[in-house]
């Protein structure tokens, strides 16, 4: 075999297949360059999810006529003056790989104008240059993508519908405005408007894009460790998502979404949050430019810390300690949540008689004295789960079984439980009982288009929803089931999980995943108190449902300790 230099075109198909696997990194690609140009406005336009087209406009530096040429080249770059700067990078494009990978893939013109000059312009199709002419354009740079991957059709293949390449690139957009809140951005979508950021502060950028009632459900991040800084807004934890999509993480103005830092969010609202349920956050990590390795992944999302553990921890102690601060001095109520360690028994009224002479030294002290419940009738047979006693942590509900075994059930995880069979039963029945809202409610926020799409489903399950311009839903109608859930964080959620699990899933699974949600949503938090009469009947419902002893994702609704489990707890077996 004889080893050979490929050609260049087939080199830069390669590499393109790395830096520019779909729209949403043409996107990335070309806004770094403006970013990275000094602009303070950008124009996005998106047409056929990008495949089709991706413009993108700037009022930055611009390219002198003479080097537009050597912008389309491989390895071209201005931002590297020195070997040594390769592992000290303060800008986001470095490896003069985007505009050849892009060129060699695509349709690119290149036309730019710097100031006191002359608009030039150059093409490249499928690899082929054009002679650099002279154009007509503003100050600034003007990068227009036709015809993706038509040099390369089985790269096309890969590609998912427009719509979802559409909602990809936009997702890569806004994750860039918002780490670069001081320029404005501009974006749309086979013609339509479908961003518009002014420049802004970072706390307004925030706003702007992760919507008011993050910002106001949130908890300030700040945290200087040695030259590491930490900022940023972290969602209470009331404020959960399906999926971690929300999840804002920036390194250097680097938007990225390493495994590290997402493990550290995980970790450091693992006590505060169900399990299943993801934060909402945007952290900003300024350091040292030499402290990061950002050339370990071509599209360099992924990073490497030079001090990964330190980072890890910093984040980690950062968070929790907004986190504590927020939850223990606003009212844990109104965030639906008691605090990582409160412990507390509340026992159902009425109880006079009660064997709470003196408390209990447990180490801790209850915040009323413990109190015996008042009959002591035996338990009905045919009630298995047997009859409330006390509710432990605003979570579980204590009760004692026909056998004297002791019960524990997960309120939230039973109720849901409930409510999906219900509704399951319901919408198989064709018949789920709508409850109309008094006032349509407007439902601001991303993918709403989502919903819009599925609306015909959705209005099986007695959920009555139509579009309302580009970022909004208008909800008519909820499944009277849920009694009176808010149904923003509800609609949130099931737009994100028809944008991940999406068109591929059949129309059953989808049916049954939005049931699971509604359930979720219309079902008694953990963190709420309830009268025994309640308790009670949670109970009952759950001997009368089948499937009842395990919640919607599986998880146990109830444990159960007898003579065996304490036999065996106490080490007397
Ligand atoms: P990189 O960004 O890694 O340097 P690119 O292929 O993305 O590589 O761009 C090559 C060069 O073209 C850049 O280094 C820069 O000098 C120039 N360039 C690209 N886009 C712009 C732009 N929007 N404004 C000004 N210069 C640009
Ligand atoms: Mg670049």
């Amino acid at each position: 075999m004889t080893i050979r230099l490929l050609p260049n075109t087939t080199a830069n198909r390669i590499a393109a297949g790395e830096v520019v696997e779909r729209p949403a990194a043409v996107v990335k690609e070309l806004v770094e360059n403006a970013l990275d140009a000094g602009a303070r406005r950008i124009r996005v336009a998106l047409e056929d999810g990008g495949i089709g087209r991706v413009l993108v406009e700037d009022d930055g530096c611009g390219i002198p006529p003479a080097e537009l040429e050597l912008a389309v080249e491989r390895h071209a770059t201005s931002k590297l003056p020195e070997e040594a700067m390769l592992f000290a990078i303060g800008t986001l494009g470095f490896r003069g790989e985007a505009l050849p990978s892009i060129g060699a893939v695509a349709r690119l013109t290149l036309t730019s104008r710097i100031a006191g000059g002359e608009a030039h312009a150059i093409a490249v199709e499928g690899g082929r240059k054009s002679a650099v002419q002279p154009a007509s354009g503003a100050p600034g740079t003007r990068v227009e993508v036709l015809d993706l991957f038509f040099a390369t059709p089985a790269r096309r293949k890969f590609l998912r519908t427009p719509r979802a390449e559409a909602d990809a690139a936009l997702d890569a957009l806004r994750r860039l405005a918002l780490a670069w809140p001081e320029v404005g951005f501009e974006a749309s979508l086979d013609g339509r408007r479908v961003l518009n950021l002014d420049p802004a502060s970072r706390e307004g950028r925030i706003r702007d894009l992760l919507g008011a009632d993050f910002a106001a459900a949130s908890l300030p991040v700040r945290a200087a460790v040695g030259t590491l800084s930490i900022e940023g807004l972290a969602g209470g934890p009331a404020f959960t998502r399906a999926t971690a999509a929300e999840q804002h993480l920036v390194v250097n103005r680097r938007p990225v979404r390493d495994p590290l830092l997402r493990a550290a969010l995980r970790v450091a609202y693992r006590e505060v949050m169900m399990p299943g349920r993801h934060p909402v956050a945007a952290l900003f990590l300024e350091l040292p430019p030499g402290e990061v390795d950002v050339n370990v992944h071509p599209m360099k999302t992924e990073l490497r810390f030079r001090e990964g553990n330190a980072v890890r921890g910093a984040v980690i102690s950062a968070l929790r300690r907004a986190l504590g601060q927020g939850v223990g001095e606003a009212s844990p109520a109104s965030m639906g949540y008691a605090g990582p360690a409160r412990l507390s028994f509340s026992v159902p009224p009425p109880a006079p008689r009660g064997f709470s002479e003196a408390p209990l030294p447990l180490g801790f002290a209850p915040p009323r004295p413990m109190e015996a419940p008042s009959v002591a009738a035996p338990v009905p047979e045919d009630h298995p789960l047997g009859r409330a006693l006390a509710q432990v942590l605003d979570t579980y509900i204590l009760a004692e079984a026909p056998d004297g075994a002791l019960i524990l059930v997960d309120q939230h995880a039973a109720h849901e439980r409930l409510t999906h069979e219900r509704l399951a039963e319901e919408v198989k029945s064709g018949g789920v009982r709508t409850q109309a809202l008094l006032l349509p409610a407007v439902v601001e926020m991303p993918r709403a288009h989502r919903l819009a799409e599925a609306a015909p489903e959705l209005a099986k399950l007695g959920l009555e929803l139509e579009g309302f311009g580009p970022g909004a839903v208008l909800v008519r109608a909820m499944p009277a089931l849920l009694g009176n859930p808010d149904p923003a964080p509800l609609l949130r959620d099931m737009a994100e999980e028809l944008e991940e699990n999406g068109e591929g899933l059949a129309l059953a699974m989808r049916l049954d995943a939005a049931i699971a949600r509604l359930a979720c949503h219309g079902s008694i938090r953990a963190g709420r108190r309830l009268t025994t009469a309640e308790m009670d009947a949670l109970l009952r419902a759950m001997e009368r449902t089948p499937r009842a002893a395990t919640c919607s994702h599986g998880r146990p609704t109830f444990l159960k300790f007898g003579q065996a489990e304490f036999a065996r707890l106490f080490g007397r077996s």
